[in-house]
């Protein structure tokens, strides 16, 4: 197994490395003390000492500048060094691309995103991230040579050691295809691949609505519905990549066809598609919504909904709680099986804030064990769009770690 999808886990090992102390620089931010490194670790001040002083002599760690004075007591406080290079992150969706290049301590340099179409195929596709990442790097006034890793989310069940997707339902043709190798040969660059609902969950829990929370499951509603399994610290994948594939929980039996061919599937009834559906019946049942001065219904996306729900059109607003009760019906099962300890709600549908989680909240309320919620929190993604992104930064900067300090 790759390690570089695995989040920083607090009981690896009885005598932390140093890409141990590392990560815990890493993800306090403000900075962190010897001191407070020794009593993290359990290690001797003059072990922590030896730790650090190889870190700082590497350039992963520096100390941060406070106007240190010698009268002055407090302690100086480590943190990551930006200025050790950079890393790309990319989250390939079904229905947009999204990239963004990093500093060492994850700090956006430039970020963009751009409609994409999946079903096109790996070689079309691979083509515009291609131009997309050197349009992006030069932007940033960065050569190739200078990235040091990129991380690379797809909306499919990943296999690690192949780099490849398996059987992806919304990624038609794309079923083994050597993505990681096609790009890693192009930009000779090392590239991890990932989940992107895996990444939602990586990225929210490094810098987002899940800092410090051992347990945690991203749910992304977009086009598709995945979710991403933290357990544990580290991130949960199953025996072939294909844990989290909620959406393809069937809610509703004999309801509406799905994209891996059964009928009733969470995403086809809660995802961009089921979304749009919805839209659409409200309209040939006469209801009164501002979707209906839209020309072509079936040009009605998911988005068009989620913004008229915003504008206050009731028929939107109850088609997203309508969405957000099946969706609630689906993590309910999940919080009585994982009982987590968060759920981060992400992608593009959910960008619609308390319209959509609060359905889910009561939803989950009435439907799970109150042992197993007691404790539970269910937030928005604080990263909003970028969750997976970020989550594609956390791993591209392992991959560098891991061979940089192994
Ligand atoms: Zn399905």
């Amino acid at each position: 197994l790759e390690s570089a999808s695995f989040a920083f886990s607090p009981s690896v090992g009885r005598f932390p490395s140093k890409r141990f102390i590392f990560d815990l620089v890493r993800y306090q931010p403000g900075g962190v003390s010897r001191a407070d490194l020794a009593r993290q670790t359990g290690l001797t001040r003059s072990a922590i000492t030896a730790i650090v002083n190889q870190l700082l002599e590497s350039g992963f760690v520096r100390e941060q500048m406070q106007g240190y004075r010698a009268s002055n007591r407090k302690p100086v406080l480590l943190e990551i060094n930006p200025a050790k290079g950079w890393v790309v992150g990319i989250d390939m969706g079904v229905t947009h691309l999204a990239i963004v290049v990093v500093d060492f301590s994850a700090h956006p340099i430039a970020e963009f995103e751009t409609p994409f179409d999946i079903t096109l195929g790996p070689e079309k596709c691979l083509d515009m991230v291609n131009d997309f990442f050197y349009k992006t790097l030069e932007n940033a006034g960065l050569q190739p040579t200078e990235i040091m890793a990129v991380g690379l989310g797809v909306p499919g069940p990943v296999w690690l050691e192949s780099g490849t997707v398996c059987s992806p339902p919304i990624m038609p043709g794309w079923h083994n295809y050597p993505i990681r190798k096609h790009l890693e040969a192009i930009w000779k660059l090392p590239l991890s691949l990932s989940n992107d609902a895996e990444l939602g969950a990586l990225g929210e829990w490094a810098y987002g609505a899940g800092r410090g929370e051992k347990n945690l499951i991203y749910i992304k509603v977009g086009s598709g519905v995945g979710c991403g399994l933290l357990l544990n610290g580290r991130i949960y994948s199953g025996a072939r990549g294909c844990a989290g594939e909620i959406g393809h929980t069937i809610i509703i039996e004999g309801g509406p066809t799905c994209s891996c061919g059964n009928s009733g599937c969470l995403e086809a009834i809660a995802g961009g598609a089921g979304i749009a559906r919805m839209a659409r019946e409200a309209i040939a049942n006469g209801r009164r919504t501002q979707l209906d001065t839209m020309n072509d219904l079936d040009k009605i996306t998911a988005r068009d909904v989620a913004a008229a729900a915003r504008q206050g059109d009731l028929v939107a607003q109850q088609i997203i709680s309508e969405a957000g009760v099946y969706l609630g019906t689906a993590i309910a099962t999940l919080v009585n099986i994982i009982n987590p300890g968060q759920i981060v709600v992400g992608g593009g549908v959910a960008q619609l804030g308390d319209l959509l989680l609060e359905p889910i909240r009561q939803s989950v309320e009435t439907r799970s064990l109150l042992s197993c919620r007691e404790s539970l929190r269910i937030t928005a993604a604080v990263l909003g769009r970028r969750s997976s992104c970020m989550g594609a930064v956390v791993t591209a900067l392992n991959l560098y770690c891991d061979r940089a300090m192994a």
